[in-house]
């Protein structure tokens, strides 16, 4: 279901430009031009979060602000321009954000805070802090911004959450704390899991320069002075969130085949050479399938290079739900790879068979020229505990089960 967005704004051409902004980034909305229509809106439904004018003419003291406030729908606040009284009074609430309408950048900051919202809902923070008080305030203000929150009392603690939760990405951590302090937690953070999937920000009241220095050289990515402004808080997260996301979203590229968003060949090397060394170790087995489609030049040929692509994707997303459990890629061209960990011959060749049946029968639907096709499959089962060797056998096989009249699992 679509998350929903209440504008409150009553000229019709700036709720037009944030409507459109909502649609984009994929909101559904509702506008409303007064504080009764706000009431009325807000009594009917439930809104992810608000756009909130804050002068309207029946609220001409940012009265609307409070009220979507109350409503405990998060909310950002749109003035004409920011005076010291509007700041005060637009401070006090717990609001996500204010943007000043006048700025050049208002709309694309809007953007990127309307996208960032839903985002957070995925971002896990560790808060680790031994006063409570300060914990639950920061909480607080994670919260805001729709965060999902875990809590520490100190870094022994932190260390044990994040081996329970490998998923928390970002760590905000008090110095002083009893049994482990925030900066030898940062340096067995850093011992323990990679640079780029944890961000670390310290923070402390200490009045020393000296320790956002140890901070950092500590693997902080960041250090904010108590008593810190709520501004700086969510700006200083919100890059560090981007930049881990940014980090994940390259590592992802690199590692995907483009057209048919499988793993790609280093993907899968690197996976399944580093699973087949552990198994080496319990003298468990790793298998591999080296999967080709029969004749497909011909079916380029035939149809034109696009549909063939559209048979290739076809062919992967089966792949990546008939295979779920194991290590699938496309090894590149019209060839694809299924690795098993630690999977017995019989149930793995099972699979293969099913799978090779799976497509001579229903590849017409793979693409709209309802093209047919079949697969060769060629299998090894180990014991080998060099990936070279094992492709290398099933490669063998692969060009056994060509040989053979093709559409079929050799083995
Ligand atoms: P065989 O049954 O022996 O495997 O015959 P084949 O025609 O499938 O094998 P061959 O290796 O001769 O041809 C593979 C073809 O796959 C040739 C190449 O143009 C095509 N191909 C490789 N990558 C892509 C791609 O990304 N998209 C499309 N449409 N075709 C591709
Ligand atoms: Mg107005
Ligand atoms: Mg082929
Ligand atoms: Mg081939």
């Amino acid at each position: 279901m679509k998350r929903k967005i209440l504008i409150v704004e009553d000229t019709p051409a700036i709720a037009l430009v944030q409507k459109h902004i909502a649609l984009k980034v994929g909101y559904e909305v509702d506008v409303a031009e007064t504080l009764a229509q706000t009431k009325i809106l807000i009594s009917q439904n439930n809104y992810f979060c608000a756009v909130v004018d804050f002068i309207l003419p029946d609220a001409p003291n940012g009265e609307a602000v409070p009220c979507t406030i109350n409503a405990e729908i998060p909310t950002i606040v749109m003035t004409g321009s920011i005076d010291k009284k509007t700041r005060d009074t637009v401070e006090k609430f717990p609001i996500i954000d204010y943007i000043i309408k006048e700025n050049k950048q208002a709309y694309q900051y809007l953007e990127k805070q309307l996208k960032r919202l839903p985002r957070n809902e995925s971002v896990k923070v560790l808060v680790v802090d031994d006063s409570i008080s300060t914990r639950h305030y920061i909480v607080s203000l994670l919260l805001r911004h729709k965060y999902q929150v875990s809590e520490a009392e100190d870094g022994k603690q932190a260390l044990e959450m994040l081996a329970k939760s490998p998923d928390i990405s970002v760590i905000i951590t008090d110095n002083e704390m009893p049994n482990m302090n925030g900066d030898e937690l940062c340096s067995e953070i850093r011992r323990l899991y990679n640079n780029d999937e944890k961000a670390i920000i310290g923070i402390s009241g200490a009045d020393s320069s000296e320790l956002s220095t140890l901070f950092l050289k500590n693997g902080a990515n960041d250090y904010l002075h108590k008593p810190f402004n709520n501004e700086e808080f969510y700006c200083r997260l919100s890059q560090n969130v981007d930049m881990l996301q940014q980090i994940a979203t390259i590592k992802r590229q690199a590692n995907t085949d483009y057209l048919t968003d499988l793993p790609n060949r280093r993907y899968f090397f690197e996976q399944a050479n580093t699973s087949l060394k552990a198994l080496s170790l319990k003298k468990a087995n790793g298998s591999l399938a080296m999967i080709d489609i029969d004749h497909f030049k011909s079916i380029n040929d035939t149809y034109g290079h696009d549909a063939g692509d559209q048979v290739l994707k076809g062919l992967a997303i089966c792949f990546k739900k008939y295979f779920e459990k194991y290590l699938v890629a496309r090894l590149g061209g019209e060839e694809f790879a299924v690795y098993f960990a630690d999977e017995n011959t019989p149930e793995a060749l099972k699979r293969l068979e099913g799978f090779r049946y799976f497509v001579e029968n229903n590849s017409q639907e793979f693409s709209k020229e309802k093209i047919k096709l079949t697969i060769s499959i060629g299998f090894s089962g180990g014991p080998v505990y060099q990936m070279d060797t094992l492709l290398k056998q099933a490669d063998q096989k692969l060009y056994e089960a060509k040989e053979a009249g093709r559409n079929q699992v050799t083995s």
